[in-house]
């Protein structure tokens, strides 16, 4: 028997949950089941993240948790159920597989059955912003080897585990050529670990509207955060079948399984509600936990369901359906089917004789790190970067001042007037001829910076790494 933790939610949450758990403990699902309290009671009863001490002891004690969707109240200093989730637990990936179910939900994409796996943790998504000068705001990117190893053998052993042929690897390493060049390195080198999967890398533009086009051509596809937070939704909607979708979010130890709709309260309470996301969640749960039999003939059963026109209002077509039915009736319907396989629908078959397991990450020895320099990002409110440089070239002797870049272009020297810029200057400073760089330069120039009154934001060290630049140069010219 698996411990799990479950929450009812708001809004259509315990109608759905109700219905979910109904076929799970028809199906003969291995489970004990144990009630949490997360959402807006918990939240308006003043805990800003929605969750309280005993939810959170649950889920750490079971380490599997299925939620139905919560509402979050309007207004100020309600935090993101799901974010905190995700980063508390370090919840590293979100699983979301979408399917064509042509001829019963309307798709253009009758051929269609893509799997996004998105990095969870990472990217622009680490909260890390600042504002620097009047004009200019920045948030920080961060792509970090151990996140893309875990995400990207994630996929992998996912395309392994459920028979996929194909893991697509989304990034936009044209322009960010250090973060999502990382994220694609890595992609390429543990490719290399699964022959008999195949593997390629789209630039994330064109990626996308091939998805929107024609996804019958993708199989697994991985990406980091912010990409795959949109492009999953997109992947969702064109399949047709926003409300049958379920997701899960994959931990090394927690995981947490849910439908990828909201709390829907237009229709709460009304028993209308289609729950085959939580139901569809359920399943991808079941496998986590090793019980591909009855993951299994829960999915066949659903499928044959669907196939046999039972439906719910939200999915209803006269012509296609054969009976409208509410949640309660739906999941009786999935229930009478346990045991059956679908006709027109591929049946599931999960193989019970591989699971995901991802290593701990292993830090690989030090690379060789030297220090060549320093961006000094400067406020500053002048609009001919030939002034600035004659101040910044008097700060001292030991450095040279290299180059002047606005919003990454480079405009000094040798700008173009045309070039629009803001009050935030990035300023690059090298020595000569090869010489060392020593970290006191930076803290001479930081000083006299001070004295002749120049306004220095940041500072950014430049770094080799095993002899390869670890910094972006001046875009244009
Ligand atoms: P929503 O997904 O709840 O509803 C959008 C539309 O889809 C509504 O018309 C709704 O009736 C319909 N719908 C959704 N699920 C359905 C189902 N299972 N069966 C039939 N119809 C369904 O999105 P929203 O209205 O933007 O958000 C409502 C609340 O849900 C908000 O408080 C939001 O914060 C919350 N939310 C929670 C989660 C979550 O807990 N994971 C996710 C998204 C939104």
């Amino acid at each position: 028997m698996q411990k799990i933790t479950y929450a009812k939610g708001d809004g259509i949450g315990p109608e759905i949950m109700d219905a979910t758990l109904a076929v799970l403990k028809a199906a003969g699902a291995r489970i004990d089941f144990e009630e949490i309290q997360v959402g807006e009671k918990v939240y308006l009863a003043g805990n800003s993240s929605g969750i309280g001490e005993e939810a959170w002891e649950s889920i750490r004690r079971n380490k599997v948790f299925l939620k139905a969707p919560i509402t979050t109240p309007q207004g100020g200093g309600y935090k993101s159920l799901n974010v905190t989730m995700r980063k508390s637990l370090g919840l590293f990936g979100n699983v979301r597989p979408c399917q064509s179910f042509h001829p019963f939900v309307s798709t253009k994409h009758p051929e269609m059955d893509v799997v996004i796996i998105r990095e969870n943790e990472e990217d622009l998504y680490a909260g890390i912003e600042h504002q620097q000068t009047d004009e200019v705001v920045q948030c920080l990117k961060l792509i970090t080897r151990p996140g893309s190893e875990k995400i990207i053998r994630y996929a992998f052993e996912y395309a392994r585990l459920y028979g996929r042929k194909k893991v697509a690897c989304f990034t936009k390493d044209n322009i960010m050529k250090h973060t999502d060049g990382l994220f694609h390195k890595v992609f390429k080198e543990i490719a290399a670990e699964y022959p008999e999967i195949e593997s390629d890398n789209w630039i994330v533009d064109i990626g996308a509207a091939r998805i929107a086009d024609t996804p019958e051509i993708f199989d697994v596809v991985v990406m980091p955060n912010l990409y795959g937070d949109i492009i999953s939704d997109i992947t969702a909607q064109i399949s047709g079948s926003v409300g049958l979708v379920g997701t899960s979010n994959i931990g090394q130890t927690c995981s947490m399984f849910e439908a990828i709709h909201g709390s829907a309260p237009d229709i709460a309470g009304k028993n209308i509600a289609n729950p085959s996301g939580l139901l569809r969640a359920s399943v991808l749960m079941l496998n986590q936990i090793g019980q591909q039999d009855i993951a299994e003939k829960i999915e066949n059963a659903w499928l044959k369901t669907l196939e046999d026109g039972v439906h719910t209002v939200d999915i209803y077509k006269d012509g296609v359906s054969s009976s409208k039915v509410g949640t309660k009736e739906f999941g009786e319907a999935v229930i009478e089917r346990l045991g059956s396989i679908p006709k027109m629908f591929k049946p599931a078959k999960y193989d019970s004789t591989v699971s995901i397991k991802i290593p701990e990450y292993k830090r690989p020895a030090p690379q060789n790190k030297e220090l060549k320099g320093v961006d000094l990002f400067v406020d500053w409110k002048g609009s001919n970067p030939d002034q600035l440089a004659a101040k910044l070239q008097k700060l001292n002797d030991e450095t040279t001042l290299t180059m002047i870049t606005n919003r990454g272009v480079k405009v000094w020297p040798n700008g173009f007037e045309e070039t629009f810029c803001t009050d935030h200057w990035r300023c690059r400073f090298e020595v000569k001829n090869g010489g060392k760089f020593s970290k006191l330069f930076i803290t001479s120039l930081l000083n006299h910076a001070i004295v002749a009154d120049i306004d220095v934001i940041k500072t950014e060290n430049l770094y080799d790494f095993n002899g390869n630049r670890g910094y972006s140069l001046g875009q244009g010219q």
